[in-house]
């Protein structure tokens, strides 16, 4: 195979070729602009190739498994000695409830064995033969793989292979649709009453009883605590709405006694905002939701302002530290500012909060700034860079299952109906409009990792110490930049060369126009005029592709799950009160008990699959991937790069409350979940 190379350096016949090459992409990756997410362009199918990798599936179904699985064994505590069903005191059922019971049982167990027979070709090889060697049997995936995408392009439907067998992932997806129907169904309402799922919560112990087989996230003992609440802010799973403020701002008017009554006697609102030490989180964008049903309840959300501040220089702790909660952005007697010592009243606003936090998180932060935005550059790549071309060849293994996954969230998740509609706060076409909306106003050149955290004025630890995102994302951002900076020094020797590489000039112009990617502010006066500008915008696509979204990823799963740390939206709507709440208070606000067991379903599984290593190229794949020798040395470097920072945040997490999120063996290459 020949090395990568610029186009414009290639023989007139090589030119075609590449040109022909490229005309056949863009009849396999066309646009839809008219889906669910109008105006973004999306792609219409997911191409050939393009589809979920055998390993990805088998890891999808092994979490259905045990979420299945955890539904069984908190019902099997009604089946008596003998068999026969028993209400929750332990009296016999009456025949008419038990006869539907043993119908749902029936299915789950179908459920079960469908789920598992699907996985059976990875065990169940060696009694009809002998194990193929590994190299045989890895030659075999990749048949069956290729077996599997030919069929593809027919269907909205891919299948996926395992061994020579072709994998019906859809079967994995209807068992999942099939729950979710029965769950919400009048049969499953009956199920989720006799095992004590459904209605409101009377304690905390009905949120964790939901978690039986499948173990309860540790934040669960913490997440009540002032300190877990700050910390969310930082370490959680949306690190990324805090910014400096010289002060809480017009509409947000907490006083010096307010601040003081957290902060102590000697601080001050106005010095504190003066040294830097003063944080606002500010969910003014969800203003625009509508709050949706549920479906037969109303929900809410709020559009809050929280108030946070770091103790003065040489106070024994330096960590954030919450001051106060307005839960709307109009000041009033309707809206009062709350603070730690409303006691009750305290409690619930920050759950609206963490509401507001929550849809954030999932709508901008996830979904929009992450899949959305890179799946404008997993078009264009293929588009408009020929196979040949160094930045295709950097770029592919960071966009494997972007398409799919995002193919699937449009036609399924936040299909109405679905899990966004069923658990998000707002109806589903406000929701998905405000993921819309934060990729079309997503400034891209602002986004790059220093540029973002300098306009929200946390990148300087002296004046916000504690800040393990910031930390390690800093860290991950520099290693990635140095192997992107030294593989572009391969192929581009000069400035001259990346203005004269017009595939890379029609990648840029794609990625930038309406009827492309549409993506804004990128670019250096509308063009890629420099390597060190390169340098900076692909370490962007690889960093966004793999760190930022195993950031608010993978706390899906072990701090999502557990609702009550984080319900997706409210029932209840935000007090007006600072005084006179009865504890019981937060039941009426928390998600309902099968809500909460949605959740737990939907975060476990959107946080519980990993695929591909950061780094890892070769991983997955037989051979080598980077087959042009020059890039050995550099790629070497790069994966020592992420060993040490794999050490340095080990260390740090000796010295802190662990975040784990952005160690790099804990990070994919691309988004595929
Ligand atoms: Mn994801």
């Amino acid at each position: 195979m020949s090395n990568p190379s610029l186009p414009q350096n290639d023989s007139p016949a090589e030119q075609q070729q590449r040109k022909n090459e490229l005309a056949q992409a863009q009849n396999a990756y066309v646009y839809d602009h008219n889906t669910r997410l109008k105006p973004l362009g999306v792609a219409e199918s997911v191409p050939n190739g393009q589809g979920f990798a055998p390993i990805w599936a088998g890891s999808a179904v092994l979490v259905i498994l045990d979420l299945v699985g955890n539904v069984v064994a908190k019902a099997s505590k009604l089946v008596g000695p003998d068999g026969s069903l028993r209400v929750a005191g332990g009296a016999p059922m009456d025949k008419a409830t038990s006869a539907r019971m043993h119908g749902v049982f029936a299915d789950l167990k179908r459920w079960h064995r469908e789920l598992t027979l699907l996985l059976t070709p990875l065990h169940a090889e060696p009694e009809r033969a002998p194990a193929p060697p590994p190299r045989e049997l890895a030659v075999a995936l990749f048949e069956g793989v290729a077996q599997s995408v030919a069929t593809a392009a027919e269907s909205r439907v891919v299948s996926y292979a395992l061994g020579t067998k072709v994998f019906p992932i859809e079967k994995a997806g209807d068992t999942i649709k099939s729950l979710l129907e029965m769950l919400l169904s009048a049969a499953g309402k009956l199920f989720l009453d006799q095992v004590g799922m459904l209605g409101p919560a009377t304690g905390l112990y009905d949120y964790a009883s939901e978690f039986q087989t499948l173990r309860l996230p540790e934040i669960a003992s913490v997440y009540q605590d002032d300190t877990s609440f700050a910390w969310m802010r930082v370490a959680g799973p949306n690190p990324l709405v805090i910014k400096r403020v010289t002060s809480p701002g017009a509409n947000f008017p907490v006083t010096d006694a307010q601040y003081q009554s957290v902060m102590g006697k000697g601080d001050t609102l106005a010095s504190a905002g003066e040294e830097g030490r003063l944080y606002l989180a500010d969910y003014k964008a969800l203003a625009q939701l509508v709050p949706g049903t549920a479906p037969d309840q109303q929900k809410y959300v709020e559009a809050p302002l929280a108030l946070f501040a770091v103790p003065a220089a040489g106070s024994p702790s330096r960590l954030l530290r919450p001051v106060a909660i307005q839960c709307t952005q109009t000041p009033g007697a309707a809206s009062p500012i709350f603070t730690p010592s409303d006691g009750v009243a305290w409690e619930v606003a920050k759950l609206h909060v963490q509401v507001a936090d929550g849809n954030h998180h999932e709508m901008v932060s996830h979904l929009g700034q992450t899949h959305l935005i890179i799946e404008a550059f997993a078009m264009a790549t293929p588009r408009r860079l020929a196979p040949e071309h160094p930045v295709n060849v950097l770029l592919t293994p960071h966009f494997q299952g972007t398409l799919a996954i995002n193919n699937a969230a449009e036609a399924d998740l936040i299909a109405p109906g679905g899990p966004v509609d069923n658990l998000l706060a707002g109806t589903i076409a406000s929701s998905t409009q405000l993921a819309i909306d934060s990729v079309l106003s997503y400034s891209v050149n602002q986004q790059f990792l220093p540029a973002a955290l300098a306009s929200r004025g946390v990148e300087d630890p002296d004046t916000l110490p504690s800040y393990p995102y910031r930390d390690d994302a800093v860290l991950l951002w520099g290693a990635i930049h140095q192997w992107v900076s030294r593989y572009l020094a391969i192929y581009y020797t000069s400035d001259a060369d990346v203005q004269g590489d017009y595939e890379l000039q029609s990648w840029f112009t794609e990625l930038s126009s309406p009827a492309g990617g549409g993506l804004r502010d990128i670019g250096e006066d509308g063009a890629i005029s420099t390597v060190a500008y390169l340098a900076d915008l692909l370490t962007h696509v690889i960093f966004t592709a793999s760190a930022q979204h195993a950031a608010v990823n993978f706390p899906q799963n072990f701090i999502m799950s557990f609702t009550p740390a984080l319900p997706l939206a409210a029932y209840a709507p935000a007090p007006s009160i600072t005084e006179g709440l009865p504890p019981s208070e937060i039941f009426q606000h928390l998600p309902p008990l099968q809500h909460a067991l949605l959740q737990l379903g939907v975060m476990t599984l959107l946080g519980g699959v990993y695929y591909s290593r950061l780094g890892d190229y070769d991983r997955n794949i037989p051979g080598v991937y980077f087959t042009d020798a020059r890039v050995r040395e550099p790629l070497e470097a790069f994966q020592r790069a992420l060993l040490d920072v794999e050490t340095t945040i080990g260390k740090r997490n000796l010295q802190r409350i662990p975040y784990v999120v952005l160690l790099p063996s804990q990070i994919p290459q691309s988004i595929n979940i």
